[in-house]
């Protein structure tokens, strides 16, 4: 209970700035693909899309896209915690960390 005040209170203080924060972030990350574009198909089996992270052929419904930097991640490759691929979730994961700081 007394924990989560706490929460509650830090995050209220933190959301004084949370677009700029983010807009930091996003000049971080490298889009590779706009929102919507479709996953790379495999050439090899053409009914297959390939992970832009582990490059790993998957049926469309396995992959997501990460709203960050475009890609097109497996599960394998998602964090759900953020809604994006690994790679941009380990970045929010240390501006967070920071922000914390
Ligand atoms: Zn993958
Ligand atoms: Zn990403």
């Amino acid at each position: 209970m007394t924990l989560w005040k706490k929460n509650s209170k830090a995050a209220q203080q933190k959301s004084s700035a949370p677009s700029e924060k983010f807009r930091e972030l996003k000049k971080e990350i490298a889009v590779m693909r706009k929102q919507g574009e479709p996953p790379t198909k495999d050439p090899r089996t053409f009914s297959q899309y390939l992970c832009d992270l582990c490059a790993t052929p998957h049926p469309v419904t396995g992959l997501r896209q990460c709203v960050l930097c475009g890609r097109w991640a497996c599960d394998a490759c998602w964090k759900d915690d953020y809604y994006t691929c690994k790679s941009c979730a380990g970045l929010i994961r240390i501006h967070s960390l920071m922000g914390r700081e």
